[in-house]
């Protein structure tokens, strides 16, 4: 049975199209059973109507045309019941409807399961026979562990066969992740270059100046391109994601990529062959990470080189001219692309590779311009042209949405707009509630290289310098110098401004490329603290980096991760007052300027802190609460976990409740507070945390203006009511329905949306 089981399954996956994938596993399922019938019924989420999608049994012509509401009948039953139904005679049932067209007449017995995928029906698969009898316990198991798997089957072929099924079902919803949150509406552009490096075929040349002539004349033009892109952008963004072109530049410099190629070429390769070599073998190193942020940049080489690849040859991208609003779609959506279209009506972008933390999400969070990454994988082509919605909240794509649908995203797209603009307005006013209560708003930095666009937001500081990314660009761990010196520039970009860097904290999913780590559980191994006190002479390297780069600016602020136990403190705590100690009597200090001693911090991110804040009050200066790591140990959720991402909720009461505790026993012994997950950006987020009492919240550059706009249009004592109740639900559903219902009654609804 198992190896039947096992064989429909995976001929059900390997047929390309949908319907007669159906059509082929009913037929097997009614043989392998023996038995007389076997349909299956699609779920039309829009209409609440199960779709008989294909029968061995029924009749023919019903196919397609039989519906059944969603709490009608017996498929409407097991659907309701979400579990299986075996009836001996279903003509006698009291939920039995006759539906004459698929002439049923004769058949008695019947079993219906669900099929079931993430907790959402979405469709019935059936067996009936003409002896009435129950189904016997093997035949029940079978079916349901078919269902079982035919659902994640399923689930992805209705996604590749969108269009065919979307002719019966109409409009259709495909489900990526978020990449930049907004609404928009327009004509999907299917983008596909005409010349890739993939379909590039390996040959010598001829003539070796000829083609050294070639790539560099390819190069100097991407180099020009490059330089228009971040001219045409650098009006519009104000934050460090313009970055990636520099970066790109400099790969193309002879030191690093461009050497490479002219060594190919040197080989004998003719100039794009060496070009493929090359960037297919960074690809390779790239993707080889374990570090989700690392891993994507294979995607911003890939782009660098498809562009050199375009200027090999004609210069032209085979990118249509769009008119009027439209969403960008591409396999692979890359920040150029991005750059060259964000002047011509660009107004969302559906990229069907890539994460939250590509170039391009990076860029459209930037642009704001919604965006889904990482969405089902399908016929790029046929899309082009359609209307569609992009749910930037989400990570919903609405293709052929209907009339009413699309009406109340228009209409959501009317309120961002009017928001957008109010929100410009208190960039530079401090973030202070209608009653008076002030909140500092600081910057989250670090993940990408440079920050000095960040540096006119409005925020007050440096929340939180994430200090791991100038590890992970490395061939080895950076030296005292270097590091050094990186840490002169940020100090020195915020004059009298509280900076806080973390000190390193990888292990988890953030790998160093030349010190893997292999454990089974790395979210509960060696991370963040728990490293670098192994092994001193990294932690020592760095905090001296850090204070003799304070030396004259006197803002550094140090932070430990991943703090667990007190004896971590204590012993961070004496190896930083050891490298203070040691700079001191290194350094000839100029006139009377002292070597200031930087505050001392602790992230609270191990649920376990918590019951012990008053023993950690008396040994720092400040607590900052890393709320995506929280969250992901007190659900034990993985943050990175797909298949789980639903369980993953900050408005979560046991997370509210926690993070309200940690406010209460903060102020009991006055220890300062701040918080520097992704809660501090999230308005509902940012409203309950003012009114716990927190002091700081700190956040991404571009949520800046939007979280002030937020708390100077509140007031302290409406935020604390609203507190009350939403501490007092018991789900995170119901956290979240009450918290959207407050803050369009402030509001404030635009903000949120479907994100929420
Ligand atoms: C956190 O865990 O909330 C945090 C800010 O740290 P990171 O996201 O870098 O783990
Ligand atoms: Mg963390």
């Amino acid at each position: 049975m198992l190896t039947t089981l096992r064989r429909i399954v995976l001929e059900f996956a390997q047929n390309t199209e949908l319907e007669s994938a159906l059509l082929h596993m009913v037929t097997q399922v009614k043989s392998a059973l023996n038995t007389d019938c076997c349909s299956i019924y699609l779920a039309d989420h829009d209409k609440e109507q199960f779709v008989l999608m294909a029968s061995d049994g029924l009749a023919k012509d019903s196919l397609g045309r039989t519906r059944i509401g969603f709490s009608q009948g017996l498929v409407g039953l097991v659907a309701q019941r979400e579990e299986p139904i075996n009836i001996s005679n279903a003509h006698k049932h009291p939920k039995f409807i006759k539906a004459p067209e698929v002439q049923e007449d004769d058949l008695h017995a019947f079993l219906g399961t669900p099929i079931i995928h993430q907790r959402k029906v979405l469709g019935i698969l059936s067996i009936q026979q003409k002896k009435s009898r129950y189904f016997n316990e093997n035949e029940e198991a079978f079916l349901v562990t078919l269902s079982a798997q035919l659902a994640m089957a399923i689930a992805s072929a209705e996604a590749r066969e969108l269009i065919s099924l979307g002719s019966i079902l109409k409009s259709k919803q495909l489900k990526g992740v978020s990449g930049s949150s907004g609404v928009a509406i327009g004509e999907m552009v299917v983008i596909q270059p005409k010349i890739r490096l993939q379909t590039i075929s390996l040959k010598r040349h001829k003539n070796l100046s000829v083609e050294l002539a070639r790539f560099e004349q390819a190069v100097h033009e991407t180099r020009l391109e490059f330089d228009n892109m971040t001219a045409k952008l650098s009006n519009v963004i104000s934050d460090s994601s313009l970055d990636i072109f520099e970066m790109y530049k400099q790969l193309l410099d002879n030191a690093n990529i461009g050497h490479e190629v002219q060594g190919k070429i040197n080989d004998g390769w003719n100039a794009e062959s060496a070009l493929k070599l090359v960037i297919d073998s960074y690809i390779v190193q790239f993707e080889a990470l374990d570090d989700p942020y690392l891993r994507e940049r294979a995607s911003d080489i890939r782009d660098l080189g498809n562009r050199i690849l375009i200027n090999l040859f004609d210069g032209s991208t085979g990118l249509t001219e769009s008119q009027g609003a439209f969403i960008l779609v591409a396999e692979d959506v890359t920040a150029s692309m991005l750059a060259e279209y964000q002047h011509s009506g660009l107004k969302g972008i559906v990229s069907m590779s890539g994460s939250n933390n590509s170039h391009a999400a990076i860029l459209a969070r930037a642009l704001g311009l919604p965006a889904i990454m990482g969405i089902d994988k399908i016929p790029l082509d046929q899309f082009h042209q359609q209307t569609a919605i992009v749910d930037g909240y989400s990570g919903e794509l609405f293709i052929s949405p209907n009339e009413a649908l699309r009406r109340e995203y228009q209409h959501l797209i009317e309120e961002e707009y009017a928001l957008a603009d109010k929100v410009k307005q208190v960039e530079k006013l401090p973030a202070i509630t209608l009653d008076g209560k002030g909140i500092e708003l600081q910057l989250n930095a670090g993940l990408s290289s440079g920050f000095e666009h960040s540096i006119n937001v409005g925020a007050v500081g440096v929340g939180l310098y994430r200090t791991e990314i100038p590890f992970m660009n490395q061939s080895c761990f950076p030296s005292e110098l270097q590091q050094t010196t990186l840490y002169e520039q940020v100090l020195s970009s915020f004059p009298k401004q509280p900076v806080t860097m973390r000190t390193l904290d990888v292990g988890g999913d953030k790998a160093l490329p030349y010190f893997p780590i292999v454990e089974d559980n790395p979210f509960l191994g060696w991370r963040g603290i728990r490293i670098t006190l192994d092994h001193p002479e990294i932690f020592l390297q760095q905090v001296r980096a850090m204070i003799k780069a304070n030396y004259g600016h006197n803002n550094l602020e140090i932070m430990l991760p991943m703090i667990s136990d007190i004896s971590e403190v204590d012993e961070a705590t004496r190896l930083i007052n050891q490298a203070y100690y040691e700079i001191s009597s290194e350094l000839t200090l100029i006139g009377d300027e002292k070597l200031s001693k930087p505050k001392i911090g602790m992230m609270i991110e191990v649920p376990g802190v918590i019951f012990q804040l008053r023993d950690f009050a008396s040994k720092v200066d400040f607590f900052s609460v890393g709320s995506n790591d929280l969250t992901q140990y007190l659900l034990a959720v993985d943050r990175n976990n797909a298949q789980v991402s639903d369980l993953y909720d900050s408005y979560h009461p046991a997370v509210l409740r926690a993070l309200n505790a940690i406010a209460e026993e903060s102020s009991k012994y006055l220890v300062p507070l701040s918080l520097c997950g992704e809660l501090a950006s999230d308005p509902a987020g940012a409203l309950l945390l003012l009114a716990m009492g927190y002091d700081k919240l700190s956040m991404n550059p571009h949520n800046i203006a939007k979280i002030k706009w937020v708390i100077r249009h509140v007031e302290l004592q409406r935020a604390k009511t609203i507190l009350s109740h939403a501490m007092s639900f018991t789900s995170a559903k119901q956290v979240h329905t009450y918290l959207r219902g407050q803050l369009e009654v402030l509001g404030l609804g635009g903000f949120v949306r479907a994100g929420m």
